[in-house]
């Protein structure tokens, strides 16, 4: 048998044993999930932000790291890496079965029976930050124009002050994100 066989058997058993591993997380409600993503989901992070879920993501975080946050902040921790969560501490996890940005995000709606975004659009999808309401005046210099005509209500990230309007987000993100949940 060659190694690469010796391999892809080897990751079906991790695969197995993580599916058993995985299903307390299943029967739980939990109301408000965080979550800490792996390297290799950054784009799954940025989603999941613009539907309004605390998500930190850093491309420097170590696998270590990544289970310590995890279990010391109660997140969820998302991985595509069986080798991450098969480890002994790893305890609230989803193994995140593809590839595709959209079913990512739907195995992560559907596991967490989110089937609601309430606090859609409320947090900055660079910083993780909780946007804050800004007055239109204090926004003028600092907008296009003929979005400060436009728009009455904006908001604005305490940490890196990018300021967000309704219109920031393209109504096709907010779309899919709704035709998404379970
Ligand atoms: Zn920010």
């Amino acid at each position: 048998m060659g190694n690469s066989a010796t391999r892809r058997i080897a990751a079906s058993v991790r695969q197995k044993q993580i599916r058993a591993k995985a299903f307390s997380l299943q029967r739980q409600a939990i109301t408000e999930p965080r979550f800490v993503a792996d390297v290799m989901l950054g784009r799954l992070a940025k989603w999941l932000r613009i539907a309004g879920f605390d998500v930190l993501y850093s491309n420097k975080y170590t696998d270590d790291e990544l289970i310590a946050i995890s279990n010391l902040e109660r997140r969820v921790l998302l991985s595509r890496d069986t080798r991450l969560l098969i480890r002994k501490p790893v305890r609230e996890f989803i193994f995140l079965k593809s590839q595709d940005i959209q079913k990512q995000i739907h195995q992560v709606f559907e596991t967490m029976h989110i089937s609601a975004l309430a606090s859609l659009l409320t947090r900055c999808l660079s910083c993780n930050e909780t946007l804050m309401e800004t007055p239109r005046e204090s926004v003028r210099e600092r907008v296009p124009a003929f979005v400060y005509e436009t728009q009455s209500r904006f908001k604005s990230c305490p940490k890196c002050g990018k300021i967000f309007w309704a219109g920031t987000h393209r109504n096709a993100v907010v779309q899919t994100l709704q035709r998404l949940l379970t």
